[in-house]
């Protein structure tokens, strides 16, 4: 099955619409984040004009929007460059002076004739006793007054898209919308008093009043009820399709974990246990294992990940563990290496590092089973990569990962037990659209003895005194990492601003200073990674490249440059880099002047707490239905229509509504279930369609 032809009207590219050419096409396509006409269905207007309001020209209240009809008496031509070209106009009641700036005489003899009546719409003011509208918002003949004398959307815009180009695209697309066949049920719909797809996506770009503009619309809801259903529904059937793989049973008494486990100088944590515990009776059934576990940095998830691995080669198969980054998979077999080699286990590192003969040995020892543990990135779940029996898979900090990889990961562990771990404290509901109906495990106890990390907040002014402070940190001992802020979307900027930092500091602390960033190769990051390691060089100055996972006890400052610039839950674990040894920590988050409240208060945040949970729930909240820096590498989806702060309920809802349409029809070949698949086309959820097209 491939897509419904009804739905091609909305699939076609922008420039199909009326006054979208190729160059404000380009530019439209960036604002909506898409280049289909259903982008800009959903895009969501966040205010409005009121021009119903049409009094006399008398009448008209001084800075109000009005639309009036009057006739044009006389032009007058600006004195000289630089001022206006006024235009006088009266109703019989009063008369009005219209102001424009930088127009030719040809546009207003046709514009504005002199002796024609016109429809003129905007903000009347009154100057010197004399009323006036500069620049109206629209002026149209006597017959267009009903296109004028209207209620006009505002849209969030961007440079060189006007709201009147995009209204005109709009309502081009909303005259070839389809009526498509309904996918909620008719007594849920009744119950909360929405209409139908098509007609709700009308109201959203028609709002009668403020109400109009709010998330408990009744067609704003249904719409982001529509994404959310479309989210879980996606989710459950690749869940379904996995869970119907079966797995091994991985019984086992225990000995090869406790021989790790008696290496170990501490207990481990009632919450890595009660961790395990989850993950064994998972592990004990014949049924394939699919389960995350959120741990904060630092709570431990590596040695639970290693005692989970332990169930599987005790039975005799393999297991591996894949990391987001060449620095994490290497500092992987370091943790590693001293437990597996107590217990006697082969393991072996693969990583794109390893070339050639080097490469080929080591697909030879997966494939025959000689190493029992596999650590690498993703170069493991390559083609070429075949295990002799891969029973379990542990991916770490997965939400590195993005949605697709890990789609294309469930392929290869086809009927292998699954554990993904992460630290991306993800609030409740954003763990509902991102993992569907997996099972969770939380680790939300750290290990005994961390020092809190002493946060400030400083101004960008004091960055130098503060590197005077640190000097005398680092003469006593101290070891500094210096990230440096996400500059647009480039990663060459990213570079520009760590490059100049770097060139700061080293001018003070010559080559005590290290630079690492994603462009170097991977044997200079490690080169430069194990120097700060060791304590050759002192202050690390990084791009975001430092995020996940690396562990040096004794860096105990962390600064972070442009902190506003960063989501909460990047900072978090960026500040969870410090704090693991036993010196005390600092971390400064530097801001730029003109933070605005709400970013003030995020930053606050994180200096009233440590607990990653605690920040994202409350950065949500924060940031609302609002965009933020850094998801887009969070891995998490996006909704465009849903807001999750005012429409968690609708999710929880539609997760209900999931489970139940499934449990009668888990293959969408009822009336209903055909329906919802045209909704999981209309959200391009492909990967879902796939799989109910496998089977
Ligand atoms: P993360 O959850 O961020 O991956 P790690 O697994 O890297 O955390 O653990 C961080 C540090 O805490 C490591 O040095 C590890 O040895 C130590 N650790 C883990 N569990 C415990 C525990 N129960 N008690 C004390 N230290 C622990
Ligand atoms: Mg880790």
């Amino acid at each position: 099955m491939s897509r419904p032809f009804e739905l091609d009207p909305v699939f076609r590219g922008l420039t199909t619409l009326p006054g979208v050419g190729p160059k404000n096409g380009k530019l439209l396509e960036k604002l909506l984040g898409g280049a289909k006409v259903l982008d800009l269905l959903h895009h969501k207007p966040a205010d409005f004009v009121d021009r119903r309001f049409s009094p006399k020209i008398s009448d008209a209240p001084d800075g109000k929007i009005a639309t009036l009809e009057v006739q044009i008496m006389q032009h007058k031509p600006a004195a000289r460059r630089g001022l206006p070209t006024k235009v006088i106009a009266t109703d019989g009641t009063g008369s009005i002076t219209l102001i424009f700036f930088n127009m030719g005489a040809d546009w207003f003899a046709k514009q504005l004739p002199i002796n024609e009546t016109r429809i003129i719409s905007g903000k009347v003011e009154n100057y010197q006793g004399q009323k006036q509208m500069i620049h109206p918002d629209a002026i149209g003949k006597v017959e267009e007054r009903a296109t004028i004398e209207t209620i006009e959307p505002i849209y969030p815009l961007t440079a060189g898209v006007t709201n009147k180009t995009l209204r005109k695209a709009i309502k081009g697309a909303l005259s070839t919308m389809p009526k498509l066949a309904e996918w909620d049920d008719a007594a849920f719909l009744k119950q909360q008093g929405w209409s139908s797809w098509h007609d709700s996506i009308k109201m959203l770009h028609d709002p009668e009043d403020e109400s109009g503009l709010l998330p408990t619309h009744p067609a704003r809801q249904r719409l982001a009820y529509d994404e959310l259903l479309a989210n879980q529904l996606s989710l459950a059937l690749v869940r379904l399709h996995q869970r119907k793989q079966n797995g091994r049973a991985w019984v086992n008494n225990g000995t090869m974990r406790q021989k790790i486990l008696s290496t170990l100088p501490f207990d481990l944590t009632g919450a890595q246990k009660r961790c395990l515990e989850e993950i064994d009776a998972d592990m004990r059934e014949p049924l394939k294992m699919l389960r995350l576990v959120q741990g904060d940095v630092g709570s431990g998830k590596t040695i639970v990940a290693a005692c989970a691995m332990m169930n599987v080669i005790e039975c005799g198969a393999q297991a591996a563990i894949m990391a987001p980054t060449e620095i994490l998979a290497r500092q992987h077999e370091e943790s590693f290496a001293p437990w597996l080699d107590a217990a006697g286990i082969s393991y072996i590192t693969l990583t794109g590092r390893n070339k050639g003969k080097e490469r080929e040995k080591i697909y030879q020892q997966i494939a025959d089973g000689s190493a029992q543990v596999v650590i690498g990135t993703h170069a493991l779940f390559q083609d070429s990569v075949i295990f002799k029996e891969l029973g379990l898979a542990v991916i770490d900090e997965q939400h590195r990962f993005g949605v697709h990889q890990r789609l294309a990961l469930s392929q290869k562990t086809k009927g292998t037990d699954v554990l993904v771990m992460t630290a991306t404290p993800i609030p409740r509901t954003l763990t509902l659209t991102a993992y569907g109906d997996m099972e969770v495990s939380r680790i939300d106890e750290k290990p005994p003895g961390r020092k809190p990390v002493d946060t400030r907040l400083l101004p960008k002014e004091k960055v130098d005194s503060m590197i005077d402070a640190i000097d005398r940190q680092i003469k006593t001992g101290a070891r500094v990492y210096w990230v440096c802020p996400l500059v647009e979307d480039s990663e060459v900027l990213d570079l520009q601003a760590a490059e100049a930092r770097f060139d700061i500091l080293q001018e003070r602390y010559g080559d005590q200073v290290g630079l690492i960033h994603g462009r170097l190769k991977a044997d200079e990051k490690d080169a430069v990674m194990s120097a700060f390691a060791r304590g050759d060089k002192k202050i690390l100055v990084a791009t975001t490249v430092i995020e996940v996972g690396v562990n040096v006890p004794e860096a105990n400052i962390m600064v972070i440059e442009q902190a506003e610039r960063f989501g909460l839950a990047q900072l978090h674990q960026l500040r969870g880099r410090v704090g693991r040894g036993a010196e005390k920590s600092f971390c400064f988050l530097v801001y730029a002047e003109g933070l605005s409240q709400t970013a003030k208060e995020r930053l606050t945040i994180m200096r009233e707490t440590e607990d990653g949970f605690i920040i994202a729930e409350k950065d949500l909240e924060l940031r609302g239905g609002g965009e933020i820096l850094g998801t887009r590498q969070s891995g998490l989806p996006t909704f465009k229509l849903a807001d999750l702060n005012a429409h968690g309920d609708l999710l929880a809802a539609a997760r209900d509504d999931t489970k139940l349409i499934l449990s009668k029809d888990e293959n969408l070949e009822t009336e209903r279930g055909i329906a919802l698949k045209t909704l999981l086309y209309l959200f391009e959820q492909d990967q879902a369609i796939k799989r109910l097209q496998a089977g």
